[in-house]
């Protein structure tokens, strides 16, 4: 029997799930197609913070539209996705950082995000042991915060099975049929055929290799990001603490768990497939964070893994349809996939059904110039 569906999703992380909850919402017949398993790609592999505070005005509707989802996403899904809006901390220890923060602030105001430049002081009040060297403030925003990868790409994928729609495991997409510039069908590797009208890439580090299944060029290249986690411990402080110094890190306590969760960015970047761990990773991002605060000097790291940020040259997403009818990509999150995912999915989902979505992403889109980076990076 000819399997179809109305659409095609490859990929299983919070893109996919995301998006096709809403589909699916829309009353469509959704499969999704995953070659691994849900959040074997960078959704497993992510910290779970959720911020507001960018520059571009895309990033920053979207981003309010996804806190304002995942707040209610315990209750749309009956079931806990930890979400906590415990904040986020940006740390400047140059007057170069300051002035970057307070520039940003000046758009994110225009917003109404509840966002402002905070003295050391201050800073020294919302995360008690803070290392005050050097420290000039920071930019504040305390209904940013953190939610569980797992919880809520599960949390999407089981009101897809709910309504309906489908989840193939263990399912890679090898090839996409085209007939006169249309979506036909999706291949796998095991040579079955499954037909649809649409298909949506949402294949994370991987989707240019999708993307030349359908003669598309997809500016998304993945690089290498590590990650630790410390054992638990009592209750310190709630926003992420972000230090975008060079030699800098972020971080997070796990509301429920105590558990310290973070990373940071590799100087130069580390452009590739290599998601293998470190022994410099791992010696250095404790002592990284224990220069921030230095009573985590006695916790001891539990586990470390690396992933990929997804990244488009100018550190925003591509989402889009694209020349090719039928064929829509979700892609190039640069290392900021989980927070855009719920906004971005239902916004996506209106652009499939309705021909366009009621935030437009024409910023996003795939054949834009890539000429203006985002600043809170
Ligand atoms: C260390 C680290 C920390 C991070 N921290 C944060 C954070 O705090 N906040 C935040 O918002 N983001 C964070 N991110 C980024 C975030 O994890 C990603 O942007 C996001 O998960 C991307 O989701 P996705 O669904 O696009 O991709 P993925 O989760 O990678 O999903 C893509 C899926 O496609 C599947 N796939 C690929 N090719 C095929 C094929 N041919 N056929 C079928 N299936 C296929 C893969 O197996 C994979 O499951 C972090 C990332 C890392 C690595």
């Amino acid at each position: 029997m000819k399997k179809t569906a109305d659409i095609i999703i490859i990929g299983a992380g919070i893109i996919g799930a995301a998006t096709g909850y809403y589909l699916a919402k829309n009353k469509l017949k959704v499969l999704i197609l995953e070659k691994q398993f849900p959040c074997a790609g960078s959704t497993g592999r992510c910290i779970g913070g959720i911020r507001q505070q960018y520059t571009h005005p895309l990033s920053i509707n979207v981003m309010l539209e996804s806190v304002r989802i995942f707040s209610v996403l315990k209750n749309e899904f009956g079931k806990e996705v930890e979400w906590y809006s415990g904040g986020y901390l940006f740390l400047a220890h140059s007057e170069d950082k300051k002035q970057t923060y307070l520039q940003a602030i000046d758009i994110q105001k225009q917003y109404q995000i509840p966002v402002r430049f905070i003295t050391p002081d201050d800073c020294l009040q919302i995360v008690k042991g803070l290392n005050p060297e050097g420290l000039l403030g920071g930019a504040y925003c305390p209904t940013d915060g953190q939610a569980n990868p797992f919880a809520v790409t599960y949390g999407y994928l089981d009101g897809i099975k709910k309504m309906g729609g489908k989840l193939l495991t263990n399912t890679e997409v090898a090839k996409i049929n085209v007939t006169g510039n249309k979506i036909i069908s999706a291949v796998t590797t095991d040579n079955q055929e499954y037909f649809a009208p649409v298909i949506l890439n949402a294949a994370g580090p991987w989707a240019k290799k999708i993307g030349k299944m359908v003669n598309l060029d997809i500016p998304v290249q993945p690089e290498r990001h590590e990650s630790v986690v410390t054992e638990a411990c009592e209750r310190l402080f709630d926003p992420m603490l972000v230090d975008y110094r060079s030699d800098g890190c972020y971080f997070i306590q796990n509301y429920g768990t105590g558990h310290f969760i973070g990373c940071y960015t590799p100087v130069p970047n580390d452009p590739g497939e290599n998601i293998k761990a470190t022994s410099e990773f791992l010696t250095e991002m404790p002592r990284r964070m224990a220069r921030l605060v230095p009573r985590l000097g006695n916790l001891k790291v539990i586990r470390q893994w690396a992933g990929s940020y997804e990244m488009t040259p100018d550190g925003n997403p591509i989402v889009d349809k694209t020349p090719v009818e039928g064929f829509y990509v979700s892609v190039g999150m640069c290392g900021h996939g989980f927070m855009f995912g719920p906004a971005l999915g239902k916004y996506m989902a209106e652009l499939i059904t309705q021909g366009k979505s009621s935030l437009p992403l024409d910023d996003f889109a795939l054949n834009r110039s890539f000429g203006k980076k985002e600043a809170m990076k």
